[in-house]
């Protein structure tokens, strides 16, 4: 039989025809998936890529025509028309001498879909108490809710936390900002305070302005838009250079032909999509290595541009360290 469209149509249909497998198989499915790392050495420095979980977001939280983003998930293959995927991931830096966590994942805020984190870093075989310093890219419930374990305890014992200042007063001091038309954003703040009150209580949260040195190598940017103080982090040693823009992207499908769709979590969004273009434009221009927090997993690689908007190139898994 040759390879035509008509013999994989038929053999699709006679599948559906043939009978279950036996009850008994002589294994049982694994059911559930292996816990997400990825390693990669940026110069002499080692980053791990972390999976929190994976999810789906309705189109209607991004800005936009509804049947030109239908369009474009059906030009990413994704078989949903509503419904554009999306990821939650972490990194581990390891300088030589400190464990840098760069964001701590959902935690239980988001039912089963995410807070697989505290398994990746287990099958990385780092214990949470390792952990000297725990970066904090923004405050929202996928990046900081994992400050806290399931039981509301400090996840992270021996860290200081680190996030941008404006970013910390906006969400924690004072009344809450509720903007018009997103009441939401109560139980953004809510969230937001309870996983920083401990860290808060036992004085150990350190604020840095943008274009902080956090260890040598390891650089806060502040790319706003998404909130005050949303943080991008540079990796850089040696000839190695990552840029971890966090949430510069929400949905690949969608942000990267399109980069004028916000996202309904957008505090400003004019500011956020000018911010995303910019960082775009600079990552495809310099060919920059970026990761990014809802990029599938492990959301490396490159930025191209593309006939309309950009594309995602991302690296292959490289074995060999
Ligand atoms: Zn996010």
């Amino acid at each position: 039989m040759g390879i035509t469209r008509r013999s994989f149509g038929l053999a699709a249909a006679s599948a559906a025809l043939l009978p279950a497998l036996p009850a008994r198989a002589k294994e049982a499915p694994a059911g559930a998936q292996a816990p997400g790392i990825y390693r990669m050495k940026v110069g002499a420095l080692e980053v791990t890529v972390l999976n929190d979980g994976s999810a789906a977001l309705p189109t209607k939280y991004f800005s936009g025509d509804a049947e030109g983003a239908a369009k474009l998930l059906d030009n990413a293959f994704v078989a949903s028309k509503d419904m554009a995927p999306t990821t939650f991931n972490e990194w581990l830096i390891n300088t030589g001498d400190k464990l840098i966590l760069v964001d701590t994942g959902y935690s239980n805020g988001a039912g089963p879909m995410a807070g697989k984190l505290p398994k990746a870093l287990a099958a990385a075989g780092v214990n949470p108490a390792d952990i000297d310093a725990v970066v904090i890219t923004h405050i929202h419930p996928d990046h900081s809710n994992g400050l806290l374990t399931t039981d509301k305890q400090i996840a992270f014992p021996n860290a200081t936390v680190h996030v941008n200042g404006d970013e910390l007063a906006w969400w924690l001091e004072g009344d809450m900002k509720i903007p018009e038309g997103k009441p939401f954003f109560k139980d953004l703040f809510e969230g937001g305070r309870a996983a920083f009150k401990p860290y808060v209580d036992a004085k150990r949260v350190q604020t840095f302005k943008d274009g902080a040195e956090l260890a040598p190598g390891v650089t806060a940017i502040t790319a706003p838009g998404h909130t005050v103080g949303h943080t991008m982090v540079r990796v850089a040693n040696g000839d190695g250079q990552l840029l971890i823009w966090t949430d510069i992207v929400h949905s690949t499908a969608l942000q990267f032909p399109d980069p004028e769709r916000s996202i309904a979590y957008d505090l400003e969004p004019p500011k956020a999509i000018a911010t995303r273009k910019k960082v775009m434009d600079m990552a495809a221009t310099d060919r920059l290595l970026i990761a990014g927090t809802h990029i599938g997993f492990p959301g490396v690689g490159h930025v191209a541009k593309a006939s309309s908007g950009y594309a995602f190139v991302p690296v292959s898994w490289n074995a060999n360290l």
